[in-house]
């Protein structure tokens, strides 16, 4: 039994060899040029991408368009969730929580959770499987666009009484 150890640039590779992260992390990188919230995720079964969608707050000024909701719409009607997995390139909010336990996502992927601790303790207590790939590429992502827009970060965790 070799374990081998754990170099930090290694530390996105599992990340890089899934198709469906990769999805999510795309659409977060198009939110990020278009100006939005950088924010990405998608919906896959078996392995499969259904649909990819961004946090939309800035693009169409819907504040209920989180990645994980419009990659949830993108998706159109689905017969069932239980097959499928949610990718994210962040910690969910209790919004999306919420629909994803209302939805009876069975398993959630999550990008990072360090700029965002998200809802895991709620998930998990509703027998989601939660996933954290700790993907250095998301905290890059998120550092960047929360030091250079804190009241737009500040506006979509609906965090408005942070004085700073
Ligand atoms: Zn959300």
């Amino acid at each position: 039994m070799t374990q081998e150890p754990q170099p930090s640039a290694t530390a996105s590779l599992p990340s890089a060899l899934d198709p469906a992260f990769e999805a999510a992390y795309q659409a977060a990188q198009k939110s990020a040029g278009e100006g939005g919230i950088p924010i990405g995720a998608a919906l896959a079964r078996g392995g499969v991408v259904i649909a990819a969608g961004h946090n939309e707050r800035v693009q169409k000024g819907d504040p209920i368009a989180h990645g994980e909701m419009s990659a949830l719409r993108a998706a159109g009607r689905q017969k069932s969730y239980r097959d499928t997995t949610l990718y994210t390139t962040l910690a969910p909010c209790a919004m999306c929580t919420g629909t994803i336990i209302q939805f009876k996502i069975p398993r959630v992927v999550v990008g990072e959770a360090r700029t965002f601790g998200g809802e895991f303790e709620l998930l998990r207590s509703r027998g989601v499987e939660v996933v954290v790939l700790d993907d250095q590429r998301c905290v890059d992502m998120m550092q960047t666009f929360q030091a250079n827009n804190p009241d737009l970060w500040a506006e979509d965790i609906a965090e408005d009484d942070k004085q700073d």
